[in-house]
């Protein structure tokens, strides 16, 4: 029973006494009560399919019973900092974290968000290389700290103050609506047939995007001397942009080349949420010498993480570094849980299998109504592309997303939305949703088009 503050005293309270940028989805926002695995319920008590695991933060399932136990047992234990002193929690979960990955990556920081994961991994960059420049991709998503800011490269996230001096932004590799694209260009089992024009060898995307970003070298790059480039690997809140096969393995060679270090942003795509991999940048091939982590990691709880080599971690000997809440009992408890389920309950499985299943159902869509423009993505980190004309791309007007939109929420289903435009709509549910719930996902979303054309 919903014991809180009536639905009109938080909206007088929200426009009063809370900072007005917070955007809320939905004409009316949702008033959320309880979550239960893949569910989530209002203050009315009404049942959604959470098919965006709040921004990606639930990876396997809101409240999450072996979760709550834990950190139930946590909080009755200890709470504390581990930066003075020492607990077990920290070292087994670092120690697990790093089994998950490439060999060379073993020396973990933790610390709370992904902004604060990202600033670290572009500092270390600089010290280590004593290179000032970062390479980023526009319509990319990195955080919101002053330091991020300058790498995030979407304008409708950016403020008119300096920051972050030193990033410069390459062309997105872009298959759907770039320049450039081909038949068989993404790593995933919907293709796009846009802009291809590649021979049965070559694919033209990759090989004409690189050459982009050697120009942004070129230009742009002082003696070509770079610090570090950062990637996400697929862009999410950019609206899933799944780059090009080979494109981010020639860009590491090109930035390893001119004395710079890659970072791989896994914030949306890692913890076995594109299915086939546990890591999103094992998909491209590619070798990343700094890994950030956040969101799923703590199904929820504030946490995140920078991976590296036990060598560039040690340009942190230079001086102390310090950080309160990075690392303690209660985020490393539930963080080592969410592993354990993530196998346990073989999450990255369900990932591939239903994401797989939910990517071509959807693919469907897109072949019978004239306003699904793109589906795309890996596992269960999914886009679909609403817009006006297919040929042309031009993104379905903010009203008529809306109504499409809108309509999914009152039957019950709750999507992302992201793309500069904010016309695609994003699907990243908890990792624990089942085929039912992608086929009632569809349904939903097929009869929110049928109305949209019945009703225009
Ligand atoms: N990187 C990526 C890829 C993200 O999607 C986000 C958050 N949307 C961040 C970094 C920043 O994370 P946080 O909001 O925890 O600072």
């Amino acid at each position: 029973i919903y014991e809180g503050l009536h639905y009109d005293s938080i909206q007088k309270i929200k426009n009063t006494n809370v900072v007005p940028c917070i955007q809320q989805y939905y004409k009316k926002p949702l008033l959320l009560h309880q979550g239960k695995m893949q569910w989530l319920f209002d203050s009315e008590g009404k049942r959604y399919l959470d098919m965006f695991g709040g921004i990606v933060t639930v990876s396997v399932g809101h409240c999450h019973p072996e979760i709550n136990k834990i950190a139930h047992e946590q909080i009755e234990t200890l709470w504390h900092s581990t930066n003075i002193y020492q607990h077990t929690n920290l070292y087994q979960y670092a120690e697990k974290l790093t089994s998950t990955l490439p060999s060379h990556l073993k020396v973990v920081y933790i610390v709370n968000s992904g902004s604060e994961a990202n600033d670290l991994a572009l500092f270390l960059t600089r010290l280590y290389t004593g290179n000032f420049e970062i390479i980023s991709f526009r319509n990319a998503y990195h955080g919101m700290s002053p330091y991020m800011m300058g790498t995030t490269s979407l304008s409708t996230w950016r403020y008119n103050v300096p920051v972050s001096f030193g990033v410069h932004h390459a062309m997105t590799p872009d298959i759907y609506k770039g320049l450039w694209g081909g038949k068989h260009c993404r790593d995933s089992p919907v293709q796009t047939t846009r802009n291809c024009n590649c021979s049965t060898f070559k694919c033209e995307a990759t090989e004409n995007y690189y050459k982009q970003l050697e120009e942004v070298f070129k230009y742009s790059v002082p003696r070509s001397h770079v610090a570090g480039l950062i990637a996400e690997s697929i862009q999410g809140v950019g609206g899933i942009v799944h780059f090009p096969k080979g494109y981010l393995q020639k860009a590491y060679e090109l930035v390893h080349t001119n004395g710079g270090l890659c970072i791989a942003d896994e914030v949306q795509t890692g913890f076995g949420r594109t299915g086939d991999h546990f890591w999103g940048f094992q998909m491209h091939g590619i070798k990343p010498d700094i890994v950030t982590m956040a969101k799923g990691i703590g199904n929820g709880f504030p946490m995140a993480a920078v991976v590296t080599t036990s060598e560039i971690a040690k340009v942190l000997n230079y001086s102390s570094h310090f950080n309160t809440f990075g690392g303690n009992p209660l985020a490393c408890s539930i963080g080592l849980k969410v592993l354990d389920i993530i196998k346990n309950e073989n999450m990255q499985y369900n990932s591939k299998h239903v994401g797989t299943y939910l990517l071509l159902e959807l693919a469907k869509l897109r072949d019978k109504f004239e306003c699904v423009g793109d589906v795309r993505g890996k596992g269960l980190l999914i886009g679909l592309e609403l817009v006006k004309n297919k040929s042309t791309c031009e993104p379905l007007g903010a009203s008529d997303f809306v109504r499409i939109w809108e309509d999914c929420k009152t039957m019950g289903v709750l999507i992302g939305r992201g793309g500069f435009n904010g016309n695609v709509l994003r699907f990243a549910p908890p990792m624990c949703i089942t085929m039912e719930d992608a086929k009632f996902t569809v349904e939903v979303l097929e009869q929110a088009l049928l109305n949209y054309y019945n009703k225009n």
